[in-house]
């Protein structure tokens, strides 16, 4: 059976210690930390970095963020990827800004309730924010769960969530839950890595059951998952009159309120230029000539892998009547970097920054 006090004070002295120097571990401002657990979800610490400095840079406080348009919280977030979290974010800070006088709730009934804010969020900030005794559980932590006590739950099934809470909850020091929650996060980041953890440095490896029976490879468990699905998109950059056509996704879902070429899936049968011509029809009432192919350009989701064909066309007849995106400019080329947009169209945007700079007066059709 493992001692937690002597684990707990083992991990903790480790962590005071070794702990990477992190713009958000300086801070104690609970919008800030909360800030910077929210872009930590499912991203990398690296990634995370200039995005946190801009955000924060642009936003300082709650009430800069509440007051924004979302379209410049967006812009700001374009390339961090799940956009959900930037939309919640703002909406939350709206909320804490009228009915909580500006103020991060420090309570979980209130904190929780918030658009955005899960288990993970709330126990994060609470105990680093407020020094509240709730247990983090990330995939870091789950990893060094496992680990240490041969759990056999698998870490990518929701249903064994319970479990690790439970055993996180067992370790957690009530006296500086916000330190060991980062000591245990810290410890699954650097040093109990997915692969070739770095046991021989470990702060708790006497402790640890896995290295104690040579089974470290094994844990922790997953679950076999079946490989992405791959979509094949259409879609097409609409001219007319030197400008191009983009329009802007409902707020919700994927990508929601990012901007966007018109397009979509390409059918069974069907073939990309005509599925191309059919989505811009079906979704802005216009019809198109395909003239050519921009590109083509591949892009990993989450869930699902897209090969997207990208066309030149003309504006042939029609006036734009929206069926499904939201909103439409047209626009110069050159403003496109003005609107947010997923890192997909990112990918062909220097293709089509050069073609526009080769049309003649900048006019095309
Ligand atoms: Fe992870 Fe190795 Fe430390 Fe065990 S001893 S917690 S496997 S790094």
């Amino acid at each position: 059976m493992t001692e937690i006090r002597p684990l707990r004070e083992s991990l903790i002295r480790w962590y005071m210690a070794n702990y990477r120097d992190l713009p958000w571990r300086k801070t104690t401002n609970p919008y800030h930390i909360w800030v910077s657990e929210v872009m930590l979800q499912q991203t990398q610490v690296k990634t995370v970095l200039p995005y946190y400095r801009m955000f924060l840079r642009r936003f300082e406080s709650l009430e800069r963020l509440a007051r924004a348009d979302l379209q410049d919280v967006l812009k700001v977030w374009e390339g961090l990827g799940y956009y959900a979290r930037a939309r919640n974010l703002h909406r939350a800070a709206g909320i804490i800004l009228n009915h909580h006088h500006g103020m991060l709730p420090d309570g979980w009934e209130d904190f929780r309730k918030l658009p955005g804010v899960g288990d993970y969020i709330a126990a994060a900030v609470l105990s680093i924010a407020y020094n509240k005794p709730y247990a983090v559980v990330d995939g870091n932590v789950k990893r060094v769960l496992a680990r240490l006590f041969l759990m056999e739950e698998p870490v990518n099934n929701s249903t064994s969530i319970k479990k690790f809470k439970e055993a996180a909850g067992r370790l957690l020091s009530t006296q500086d839950p916000g330190t060991f929650n980062q000591a245990m996060m810290e410890l699954g980041a650097v040093v109990c890595r997915p692969k070739q953890p770095l046991c021989k440095a470990c702060p708790i490896q006497r402790m640890c059951l896995a290295y104690e029976s040579h089974r470290v490879g094994e844990y922790p468990k997953k679950l076999k998952r079946s490989p992405a699905p791959q979509f094949n998109i259409a879609v097409g950059v609409v001219f007319k009159k030197g400008r191009v056509l983009i329009t802007r996704r409902k707020p919700e879902g994927l990508l929601g309120g990012l901007w966007e070429f018109p397009g979509g899936k390409i059918r069974d049968n069907e073939n990309a230029m005509d599925a191309c011509i059919r989505e811009i029809k079906e979704e802005t009432n216009l019809s198109v000539r395909v003239d050519m192919q921009l590109d083509r350009v591949k892009h990993a989701y989450t869930h699902f892998k897209i090969v997207m064909d990208v066309f030149c066309c003309s504006h042939v007849s029609g006036r734009v009547k929206l069926n499904g995106p939201v909103d439409h400019r047209w626009i110069k080329v050159d403003r496109l970097d003005h609107y947010p947009f997923p890192k997909a169209n990112h990918k062909f945007f220097p293709e089509l920054k050069k073609f526009a700079a080769k049309l003649k007066n900048g006019k095309y059709s």
